[in-house]
């Protein structure tokens, strides 16, 4: 049995498909902000406090579960103890500034080869780069399209410059 209700983490959006039968002690989510999760039942039943503490956070973990299933890994599991390492993860970014590179990042790789404008959803899923908000994300949006890193196609579209591109390679390889 599927239903939908809000998800559990980032609490936004309301056709978050979640299904409790599949596996016994787990609830599967699949959020359109977050990606698809799997939380244990001990955790969503008997740790409210937990639970409320991984919403406190809410922008670090839909965006790193949003992270791991753009890079293939679906499915992460939040339990009451799995969820507190999310939060020291070196993918997880600190700055505004990193936060600005997920987003490019974000748009890289939807484009790939086919340079099809990336849907960006009016800052509807923050989860794409850790954003706080819908706000925040638009800010983010129009920095980099203030830079030129970024072009509006329309209707919420956006397609990454070659100056956005070499921005970004730029930065990447000073990560490494
Ligand atoms: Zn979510």
């Amino acid at each position: 049995m599927s239903d939908t209700e809000k998800c559990i983490i980032c609490g936004g959006v309301a056709e978050t498909l979640i299904d409790r039968s599949n596996l016994y002690n787990y609830c599967f989510y699949n959020c359109p902000n977050c990606g698809d999760f799997y939380v244990s039942q001990k955790f969503y039943h008997k740790e409210p406090q937990a639970l409320e503490e991984v919403r406190r956070h809410a922008a670090v973990i839909s965006g790193y579960i949003r992270e791991m299933n753009e890079m293939g890994h679906h499915g992460k599991c939040l339990t009451n103890t799995s969820w507190v390492s999310i939060l020291d993860d070196k993918l997880v970014p600190k700055t505004l500034d990193e936060k600005a590179i997920k987003l490019l990042q974000y748009v890289a790789r939807h484009m790939g080869r086919t340079s099809e404008p990336v849907n960006l959803y009016h800052g509807e899923r923050p989860a794409i780069c850790y954003g706080s908000s819908k706000d925040e994300v638009l800010l983010l949006i129009g920095m980099m399209a203030e830079n030129g890193y970024l072009k509006p196609q329309g209707d919420g579209f956006y397609i990454l410059t070659e100056k956005g591109r070499e921005f970004l390679e730029n930065k990447e390889t000073a990560a490494m």
